[in-house]
Parts: C-alpha cells; structure tokens; sequence
C-alpha cells in the first residue's frame, strides 16, 4: 500500500534517493548534455531514422524506448519545437521535486520552530537542485555546525529533525509529509531515468523521454557511427592495383582507377599489366616501352580470345 505510513528508515532512504538523483542531474554535466543532445539535429534525425527502423518490433522494456526522440510530441515539429517541449517537461518535473521537498521542510520547521536553509537564488537548474539538496541534508542531518568551531572541539552529533518533527506530529500531518516524500521520490526518479507525460492543449499524453534515456540513445547512436566502416571508395582504392595486391588511392577524376592506372589506360588503351604496376613500385615514371607493348599484347589477346 502506498498510503501507509512510512517508517523513519524509509523516509531517509527516500529522501537520500531525492538527493541522489537529483545530484545525478548535473554529475558530469548531464543536464546540460542532455539538452545539447536534444539541439543537435543531426543525432536526433539518426535517432528518429532508427525508430523507423523498429517499427514493427518493438523491444518493450527497453529503457530508451520511452520516445527517444519525443517524436509523439509532435511528429510534423521541428527538432526545436521538440526539443522545447521535452526541456520544459525537465524543468516542470524539477519544480514539482523542488514543491515537495520544500514543503516537507517548512513543516519540519513549523514543527521544531528550527529555520531551515534559504532556498537558492534563481530559478535555474542548478539553483533547484542546490536548494533540494541543502533541504535534504538539514532534514536528515540538522543544521550544519558553524564554520568557526575552533579544532579541536568534537561536533554535536547529527540531528535527525525530520524524525523528531514526525514523532510530534499527528497522524493527518504525518500522512501529508509521507506522500510529499513519495511525490519528490517519484518526480526525481521519473526526471532521471523514468517514464515522462507531456499532455498536449487537445488532451492527449504522450511519452517524453528521460535525461538518461536521452543521453543514453545519443551515446548508442554515437557509438555505432563510430563503427561503422567507411565510406567504400576510400578503403577500395584503385581496382587495377588491388587485382595484384596493392593499394592505391582513387583517382579524384575516377570511381574505379588511380591517377596512374587511369592515365595509362586514356594513353594506351589497355590497362596496366602486373608487371607495370611492379614497376611503379619502385620507379614512379612511366613504363618503359617493352612493359607497354607487353601490355597491349596482352590486351589483345584477351580481346581475341
Ligand atoms: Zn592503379
């Protein structure tokens, strides 16, 4: 059952998870990546081009399959329009963690008349997460002991003041401080890595995806052009060569031929001979006589035959 009590163990864990994920936010950055990976159109394109591919047989369970792309948003919007939404989704969820946590405390304070923490300036990412944080921290631990304690002096032991506040407290405000901390747990682990609904002005839900989910699909898009073999031409070479072994690079005026086999063949008629191509190994002029008539000798015969 959701709405039993929860125990003063259960309340610390899920407030520390609050922290945790939160803290995770902008751990590497992570936010603002995400936000990067949301603005580059080139990785979302990818991204939506592998949705396709999907369709059809979709791997349910797959984290990253809540929209990578928050392509339901909008399927006709732009990148922007889409990215847009998705961060305000971010941003909304963050403010609703902040609501939460915000409240738990001011009732811990009402309760022990001990002043909490001022809450952060701006209305930035960072600024929530900061101010959640401190709040957590003097729920769990009390006030921090002040800075100019001389060394020396042990430092009170911590101050568990949500507990204290709850075992003062009726059962109705006990109730309403258990659901804010199951509603903080909840918006934060949906922030992070959960599943996130977006409802359009016309009523309709759609799935946004996490910043992990986001960060997540970018890093295997990422990955998999990274193995991707390149472009053909360049890793063939010269078709002439390679027949006997040897590389060289493509002509910019051929798709098949390098400069010297293409020019040979426009001046001759008949491509170069392996011994030709030998030659070019170690001489980079052009073959003597006898190599060319062996050449068209050859091509000759081959016509013939
Ligand atoms: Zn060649």
């Amino acid at each position: 059952m959701t709405d039993s009590p929860m125990s003063p163990h259960e309340r610390a864990m899920a407030l520390q998870r609050v922290n945790a994920d939160l803290l995770w936010l902008i751990l590497d950055d992570n936010w603002t990546r995400a936000r990067t990976v949301l603005g580059n159109s080139e990785i979302q394109s990818e991204l939506r081009a592998q949705r396709y591919d999907h369709i059809g047989g979709r791997s349910s369970g797959d984290i990253d399959y809540a929209d990578p792309t928050g392509e339901a948003v909008a399927r006709t919007a732009s990148d922007e329009v889409r990215a847009g939404v998705i961060e305000r989704v971010w941003y909304d969820e963050l403010t609703i963690v902040t609501e939460f946590v915000t409240f738990i405390a001011e009732t811990v304070e009402t309760i022990t008349g001990i002043e909490r923490p001022a809450p952060r300036f701006g209305l930035g990412t960072r600024s929530h997460i900061a101010t959640c944080s401190e709040l957590v921290l003097w729920m769990l631990d009390g006030p921090p002991p002040p800075p100019e304690l001389p060394l020396g002096i042990p430092h009170a032991a911590p101050v568990p003041l949500l507990s204290t506040a709850l075992d003062g407290c009726d059962h109705e405000q006990q109730a309403e401080v258990d659901a804010s901390i199951r509603g903080a747990a909840e918006h934060a682990q949906a922030l992070r890595s959960g599943k996130l609904y977006h409802h359009t002005p016309d009523g309709v839900q759609v799935a946004i995806p996490s910043v992990h989910s986001v960060l997540h699909s970018a890093r295997k898009v990422l990955a998999q052009k990274a193995t991707e073999p390149a472009p053909k031409q360049k890793a063939v070479g010269c078709r002439n060569h390679a027949r006997f072994g040897q590389h060289a690079d493509l002509s910019a005026d051929s798709a098949s031929w390098c400069d010297q086999c293409r020019n040979f063949r426009r001046r001759e008629g008949v491509m170069p001979t392996e011994a030709i191509v030998r030659h070019w190994e170690i001489h980079p002029t052009y073959p003597p006589p006898g190599l060319i008539l062996e050449a068209k000798a050859k091509g000759k015969r081959r016509k013939a035959s």
